[in-house]
């Protein structure tokens, strides 16, 4: 199992968090559609046709508001796929792509704060980490050379957006809701 599946797996919820609807823009209709986001998302997806310009916050976007392949009965216009959480989760945790999507440390989604407080850079059956403390301090965390302890990296306010893409691996991302 990787990182991926366990977050996958524990963030699994008894009853839905989030749904979805069909939408055609023209008409004024909507259809439910079947929906099994939780406070896990992955955005490892080709129909989000993500670029490397891309943010955490613009591939969020794309994600709940969707362009599809459907088409609506009545006009043929093509349908999106738009989708909301019942409720602002307290939590987010994003499997972003191998390209060097834009890490945002603090962004407003669904009308609520959230904040940056972990990634976790993957590989062939190794991974390493960067932890931001409750203070808005990063450390960075690799057991083979750090072992039990971690290494100071500095203020999250000082670290640049490209300094989270300097590990090039698969990224697992933690937000938080303030
Ligand atoms: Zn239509």
């Amino acid at each position: 199992m990787n990182i991926t599946d366990l977050a996958d797996l524990l963030c699994q919820t008894t009853e839905p968090i989030c749904e979805s609807n069909y939408d055609c823009i023209q008409c004024d209709i909507s259809i439910e559609a079947r929906n099994k986001f939780t406070y896990y998302l992955n955005l490892q997806r080709s129909d989000l046709n993500i670029f490397n310009t891309n943010s955490i916050v613009s591939i969020l976007e794309l994600l709940f508001h969707l362009s599809t392949s459907k088409r609506c009965a009545s006009c043929n216009d093509i349908l999106y796929r738009n989708s909301n959480f019942l409720s602002a989760p307290d939590l987010l945790i994003l499997h972003i792509p191998y390209a060097d999507a834009k890490i945002n440390t603090s962004f407003k989604f669904l009308n609520k704060s959230y904040s940056l407080r972990g990634v976790i850079y993957y590989g062939s059956n190794h991974y390493t980490s960067c932890i931001v403390s409750e203070n808005k301090n990063v450390w960075y965390h690799d057991r083979i050379q750090t072992g039990k302890n971690m290494i100071f990296e500095g203020a999250l306010l000082f670290k640049k957006s490209k300094d989270w893409n300097v590990y090039n691996n698969k990224k697992v991302v933690l937000f938080k809701r303030l």
